[in-house]
């Protein structure tokens, strides 16, 4: 494990995106253990957590904020906490470093193909936000440019210059965002250039990632962490698996060749596409993907009397509902295994999760974001 402390980053104290630099990355790794274990103390012991060894250039996916700075300068980078100034980074240590070199690319163009930076003061000006996703097995590398209208005049000569420099990009997309608030990407999105999207492996699965869909940010965590999930699932092959909050079905999809059917809901309606394509691409036949809110959706499989054995759930950091628990504990699962990125959410939930009948047996930690205050848990429940 790495022992030295983070690099200085020259921004480090105005972009906010990293925590922990004063200390080692071990110390680091104790501090988040310690505030997991104390969180779970009244339901099981937590096992310990799993760091990285390089806890630097992780995030699979990069997004820039692109601006003018005040003498009217094109800007790319982060926006500053809780403000819209940004930022401006051309490396991060967070971030892949290809990512980040294909970002000051598209900024050195601009000017040569007279592209304007959007100004978010007088709405003017067309380029937005642009995003880059990396497959890390695949080598796949798809780039969104965010721009505030429709009309991008001279972008095939503009995306046959990127590609130029980096040939290495597999599919460039154009999303139309003119709205006004902070979400970066909107639904209307045009591609430019490939396929539209990229894959990347998992545990030995293939799985497509669309611009928009969820998708883990730590790849090699990532495949830890999934690894233990179904570990503690202590799947037989007979039973019958619900993988609530299934992103692009990469839980399910993983699972599926130890189980006798599984079931994945999810409420985005591209991570659901991508997930039946995945499933598909995978060859598996046991899969059936559902475009629903998990709790209405588990209220009406209880309603129905399906049989569940085994719930995998995988909830967003502000945890699950009150009406997905509540079917839950009517459904009697023998095995719940929860998957959390938000270690105060997971202690709420499992507090009614316990207190319905089941018992938390096992739980561990994953350092997925190394230099950030978050950390993944995963618990293992039976039915008491
Ligand atoms: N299990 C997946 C995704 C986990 S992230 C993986 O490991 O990749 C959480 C997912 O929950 C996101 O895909 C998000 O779109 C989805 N989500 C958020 N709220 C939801 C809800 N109410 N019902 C169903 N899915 C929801």
């Amino acid at each position: 494990m790495a022992e030295s402390k983070a690099k200085p980053c020259p921004v480090a104290g105005k972009c906010g995106g990293c925590r922990y630099t004063d200390i080692t990355y071990e110390e680091e790794l104790k501090k988040k253990e310690a505030y997991v274990a104390g969180l779970l103390k009244p339901y099981c012991k937590l096992s310990g957590i799993t760091g990285m060894k390089d806890p630097t250039h992780y995030r699979n996916k990069v997004s820039a904020a692109f601006g003018l700075d005040r003498r009217g300068v094109p800007v790319s980078g982060i926006y500053e906490e809780k403000s819209h100034r940004i930022v401006p980074v051309d490396s991060c240590l967070l971030e892949d470093k290809k990512a980040d070199e294909i970002i000051v690319t598209i900024r050195s163009l601009l000017k040569s193909f007279k592209i304007k930076v959007y100004d978010e003061d007088s709405g003017y000006g067309l380029l937005r936000h642009v995003l880059v996703r990396v497959g890390k097995t695949s080598g796949e590398i798809m780039v969104v440019l965010v721009t505030a209208s429709p009309v991008f005049p001279s972008k095939q000569n503009f995306c046959k210059a990127l590609r130029q420099k980096h040939p290495e990009i597999t599919t460039i997309v154009q999303n139309i965002n003119s709205r006004t608030d902070s979400l970066v990407l909107s639904d209307k999105e045009n591609v430019l250039y490939g396929k539209g999207f990229i894959e990347d492996t998992l545990c030995g699965k293939t799985f497509r990632i669309s611009a928009r869909s969820f998708y883990q940010i730590n790849p090699v965590q990532t495949e830890k962490l999934y690894t233990k999930a179904i570990e503690y699932a202590g799947l037989t092959g007979k039973e019958v698996v619900l993988d609530a909050y299934c992103g692009i079905g990469t839980i399910g999809i993983i699972a599926s060749d130890k189980a006798a059917r599984v079931i994945s809901v999810e409420l985005n309606k591209d991570a659901t596409r991508d997930a039946i394509t995945n499933s598909k691409k995978n060859n598996i036949k046991n899969l059936t993907v559902y475009t629903d809110d998990a709790g209405d959706f588990m209220e009406k499989l209880q309603a129905d009397g399906a049989k569940v054995d085994v719930i995998f759930m995988d909830p967003p950091r502000q945890g699950s509902s009150e009406a997905f628990i509540k079917s839950l504990l009517l459904l009697k699962p023998a095995k719940v295994v929860y998957i959390s990125c938000g270690p105060d959410t997971l202690a709420r939930d499992l507090k009614l999760i316990t207190k319905g009948g089941y018992k938390a047996t096992k739980a561990e930690c994953y350092d997925m974001f190394p230099k950030t205050e978050h950390v993944e848990t995963v618990v293992a429940l039976s039915r008491k």
